[in-house]
């Protein structure tokens, strides 16, 4: 099968200039799923050209906010008309399993939503002058053209968590998705062209690129792009700030993460074992978020261990497809060997393997690129695997003595997205909240989040946020306008 018209240019479905595709492959078989278009960098510069022109022609930023909502609103709908079609492809194009893709359209409805109600209440704010005859106030204006580049493990959650604010704001856009998944975006962005249209936005207002990093990095570059916001690896993180640097654009990363996941004797011990599990291995791992540091209290650490490795041996891969399946396979065999050379360096610099650690030898999961759930013992912070995000299914566990020594081996990674920490003692939780380097905090849960609160990282997991207020304002430039009602002249100067 092939779409070759999967590029959104100045709103206009276009195929590349040269004709190039791509293969988009499905990770559970290796099969073909379809072609699309590949872009380059004479897409970028088209693309980018039709975003400006679109901003600066002016209506869509100077719409009522209202109209925008309406267009996040009607999209909001729409992923949930299309429910079904869109977690199916989800599935296909990532591996993971349908109850997963059907959460993932669910939340990216919910973000829309989200910013559609935000927006329409964003009125600014006036301040004292200590004047009767001036007024000052504070207002939020669009950025202009925004870059928004997205990673393959969720593609329309990440998409929508960029597209969302950025048009509630009033920019104009440019998407790049990950070339390994770009099925889910393309069907976003059909929804959104026939909202855009309908609600009389300028051609342009949102366009779609599909390709590999030298797009992304085109889009980084450009002058005619005032900011550029990016979710991906830290690398290449690194590599886009650098690109922006040349043109002082805006810069919002949200990148990788170390993320430890503290349990304390006192917890609820049948619980952490279950969240553990799920926090290491949810779609085997590949989540920016994950808990792959295991710290357990020395008195845990046998019990607790002998548990986790025997729980995680239970864990049955396959189709995402399938209603038996928990977990699927990583995104494609380049990611399966870097994992797997991970493990390899891990084992030899110690690591006792107590779950997992090969391929799965049923027929039927051969040609995909599964590993199992792998459990890594005997771990301490000098290793590369407790130091480098592995994403993928691949879980250390290091022991503490007491809180100062949690919080200090938690805090030694170059990482800082999100943790947690599982304690009956409420103080005990809240200490740790406070002394955790980190994004995000959970105490006695893992994962949960609501697009009213903040995500992102500190330390070498980004800068910005996204989700919540400042979500928004990631989008927004602040402007300070003061007016004076009928000014008197003014004799600073003698002249
Ligand atoms: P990646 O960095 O390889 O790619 C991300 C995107 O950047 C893709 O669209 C890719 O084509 C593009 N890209 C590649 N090179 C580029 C360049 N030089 N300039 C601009 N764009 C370029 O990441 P990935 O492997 O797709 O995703 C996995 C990573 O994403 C993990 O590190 C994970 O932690 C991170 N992630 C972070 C969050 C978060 O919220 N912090 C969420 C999801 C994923």
């Amino acid at each position: 099968m092939s779409n070759p018209n999967s590029l959104l240019i100045g709103g206009s479905w276009t195929a590349a200039a040269d004709g190039r595709e791509r293969r988009v492959v499905n990770p559970y078989d290796a099969t073909d799923l379809v072609m699309v278009a590949e872009a380059s960098a004479l897409e970028a510069e088209s693309a980018v050209c039709a975003a400006r022109a679109a901003f600066d022609e002016g209506s869509w930023a100077a719409a009522p906010a209202v109209r925008r909502a309406s267009v996040l609103t009607a999209t909001a709908e729409a992923l949930q008309q299309h429910r079904e079609e869109l977690a199916l492809l989800e599935t296909l194009d990532t591996g993971k399993t349908l109850t997963e893709s059907r959460t993932d359209v669910d939340d990216a409805t919910a973000v829309l939503r989200y910013y559609a109600a935000l927006v329409t209440a964003d009125a600014g704010r006036t301040v004292d002058t200590g004047r009767a005859d001036a007024v000052s106030r504070v207002v939020h204006e669009p950025v202009g053209v925004c870059a928004l580049i997205t990673p393959w493990n969720y593609p329309l959650l990440q998409i929508c968590w960029k597209v969302a604010p950025a048009l509630a704001a009033g920019n104009t856009l440019v998407a790049k998705p990950s070339e390994l998944t770009p099925l889910t975006t393309i069907r976003l962005f059909e929804l959104l062209q026939e909202r855009l249209t309908e609600a009389g936005a300028p051609d342009g207002t949102a366009n779609l690129l599909l390709g590999p990093g030298v797009v992304g990095a085109a889009l980084a570059e450009h002058p005619m792009v005032d900011l550029v916001s990016f979710t991906g690896g830290l690398a290449t993180g690194r590599s886009v700030m650098r690109g922006a640097a040349g043109t002082v654009k805006r810069v919002a990363l949200e990148l990788g993460g170390k993320n430890p996941n503290i349990v304390f004797a006192d917890a609820d011990l049948d619980a952490a074992v279950g969240f553990a599990l799920t926090a290491a291995f949810l779609h085997s791992g590949q989540v920016c978020s994950a808990g792959s540091r295991l710290l357990l209290h020395r008195s845990l650490h046998e019990e607790f261990t002998a548990e986790l490795a025997r729980r995680a041996d239970l864990i049955r891969l396959g189709s995402g497809l399938a209603k038996e399946t928990e977990t699927g396979p990583l995104i494609s065999a380049e990611h399966r060997a870097k994992v797997e050379s991970h493990l390899a360096g891990a084992l030899a610099e110690g690591a006792v393997l107590r779950a997992g650690g090969t391929r799965p030898t049923e027929p039927d999961l051969r040609n995909g690129y599964f590993l199992r759930p792998t459990v890594l013992d005997g771990c301490h912070p000098g290793m590369a695997v407790v130091r480098e995000e592995v994403f993928g299914p691949v879980l250390t566990v290091e022991t503490f003595e007491d809180e100062s020594e949690a919080v200090a081996l938690a805090n030694d990674t170059p990482y800082g997205l999100a943790g947690a920490v599982w304690t009956r003692d409420a103080g005990r939780g809240e200490r740790l909240a406070a002394r955790l380097r980190l994004g995000t905090v959970w105490i006695n849960d893992y994962h949960p989040y609501v697009p009213q609160a903040e995500w992102g990282g500190r330390k070498q997991s980004g800068t910005g946020r996204e989700l919540g207020p400042s979500g928004l304002r990631e989008y927004q430039e602040t402007k300070h306008i003061w007016r004076t009602v009928s000014p008197a002249p003014q004799r600073w100067f003698a002249s």
